[in-house]
């Protein structure tokens, strides 16, 4: 008999969790996982799904507006919240099931219950206080939105959690924040008509991104009629008169009245409360946990995976290095995630799609770069007579040609880093662009048509 109850307690049921428990299980592991609220976790739940649905439904008037320029004459649209809302919730309970069902059918052992470690070898399940040992214990607990609670009132914002159940679309909405989560929700609430603007402390959104990405899209939001309050922020809420709306005072003292406030400031690791102090397990300055490439902690027999670790909180990249867990600690092959080069989306519209260095990281890493760069009207903009323009942009390395990174802001620009960056994990040249032949007519034949430096 083992001394241990299983040979894995997966603390968390989201991507990353989910995928190390079902390899670990299919390489003959005994597994526990305790889900303290839903199997899927951000992702499926409150996050990259349900956002997703949001930003499909914020571009139909769009469709609407561009289609007359075709021929078609659309008659007067409207939106209902509740329907899109309820649409929403069913897609989530469906995949949240395929989620539960897919861990059962590997044969993993499902809790449904807050749990907490006690020792190296030792997890409490809240829910009925058993006590089970463990031989590997995975931390896969993920991240929660960070409230900033430094100025009166703010206790009336919500955050993107909350945002998913608002009983209805707000008219007016103030989002704070310039990162990708505020980025996207304040696409998609302009896009279904609410009056929105973005508060930001910096003087652009989206820092880290290529400036000339950061440009178009701040461009484009502007022509959008997305309010940027750039260099400022919140100071105060409080509800106006009507008991219902917001009264937002900015730091340069103006005041904005809206029906909703969402903060969209950062995110934060979930490893309060989680015993880790108990165990041992060393953090980050930034109370991530810490690991090794191999995401195993200072504690030799407890790992973590995913937004707890703060390495690329994506969900790609999380059910990557739970994959890459359970391969080397169940299966015999051991593996680690290349974080280098990860391709990446802002569903803003017009939509972000990025991978590899910006031109600021290249020059700095690189000293010598070539940038390619084009910006032009879509051709479906010709007919419907729209002025968004699509930005692309290769930063290559000149003494290797080797193509450092692409950037692309427009239509469907999240499909089109995903191929772009096959050949950018490959280490593909400009030369291997060049001669590749071109789908024509397409946004995206320009990636490979680029023939002159623009610095
Ligand atoms: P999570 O998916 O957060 O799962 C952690 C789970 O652990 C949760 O279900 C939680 O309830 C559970 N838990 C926590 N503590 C305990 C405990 N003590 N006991 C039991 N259970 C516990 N990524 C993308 O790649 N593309 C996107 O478009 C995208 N959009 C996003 C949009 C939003 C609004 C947000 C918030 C995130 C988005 N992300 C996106 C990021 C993505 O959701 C995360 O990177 C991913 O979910 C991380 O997976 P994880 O396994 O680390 O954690």
């Amino acid at each position: 008999m083992s001394e241990f109850d299983f040979d894995l307690f997966v603390i968390g049921g989201g991507s990353g969790g989910v995928r190390a428990a079902r390899i670990a299980a299919n390489h003959g592991a005994r597994v526990m996982l305790a889900e303290e609220f839903r199997y899927g976790g951000t992702c499926v739940i409150r996050g990259c799904v349900p956002k997703k649905l949001f930003v499909y439904a914020s571009r139909f008037p769009d469709a609407f507006s561009d289609a007359a320029g075709f021929g078609w004459q659309v008659g007067d649209s409207s939106f209902h919240w509740p329907t899109l809302i309820r649409n929403k919730d069913a897609e989530i309970a469906r995949l949240e099931g395929i989620y539960a069902g897919n861990l059962e059918a590997a044969g993993v052992s499902l809790v449904r219950s807050r749990a907490v470690i006690e020792d190296a070898h030792t997890v409490r399940v809240l829910a009925t206080g058993a006590r089970i040992r463990a031989a590997t214990i995975l931390v896969a607990t993920g991240a929660a939105p960070v409230r900033d609670r430094t100025f009166p009132g703010s206790e009336l914002a919500i955050t993107s959690n909350e945002i998913f159940d608002l009983p209805a679309l707000p008219q007016r909405a103030l989002v704070i924040g310039a990162g990708y989560i505020a980025v996207e929700f304040a696409g998609v609430l302009a896009g279904l008509g609410a009056l929105t603007s973005l508060v930001y402390r910096g003087d652009k959104v989206l820092r880290g991104f290529d400036d000339d990405v950061r440009t178009a899209l701040e461009q484009a939001y502007g022509a959008r009629g997305i309010g940027l309050l750039a260099g400022r922020t919140v100071s105060r809420l409080a509800r106006a008169q009507d008991g219902a709306a917001i009264e937002a005072t900015l730091s340069d003292g103006t005041v904005t009245t809206v029906d909703v406030v969402l903060s969209a400031i950062g995110r934060k690791p979930n490893v309060e409360g989680l015993g880790l102090e108990a165990a041992g397990v060393a953090l980050k300055a930034n109370g991530a946990i810490a690991v090794d490439g191999f995401s195993r902690t200072n504690v030799p027999s407890i790992y973590a995976v995913g937004d707890v670790t703060d390495r690329a909180n994506l969900t790609p990249v999380a059910i990557r290095e739970g994959h890459a867990f359970a391969d080397t600690v169940f299966g015999g092959k051991s593996w680690q995630v290349d974080h280098t080069v990860i391709p990446t989306a802002v569903f803003s519209t017009p939509e972000i799609g990025t991978v590899g260095l910006t031109e600021t990281q290249a020059r700095e890493r690189y000293g010598d770069v070539a940038i390619f760069r084009t910006s032009f009207r879509a051709m479906k903009a010709t007919l419907s007579g729209g002025s968004e323009r699509v930005l692309m942009k290769i930063v290559v390395d000149r003494a290797s040609d080797r193509v450092l990174g692409v950037h692309i802001v427009g239509e469907a620009a999240g499909e089109m880093i995903q191929l772009a960056g096959i050949a950018v994990t490959m280490g593909a040249t400009k030369a291997d662009f060049d001669r590749t032949i071109a789908v024509h007519p397409s946004a995206a034949e320009e990636l490979v048509t680029l023939r002159a430096p623009v610095a």
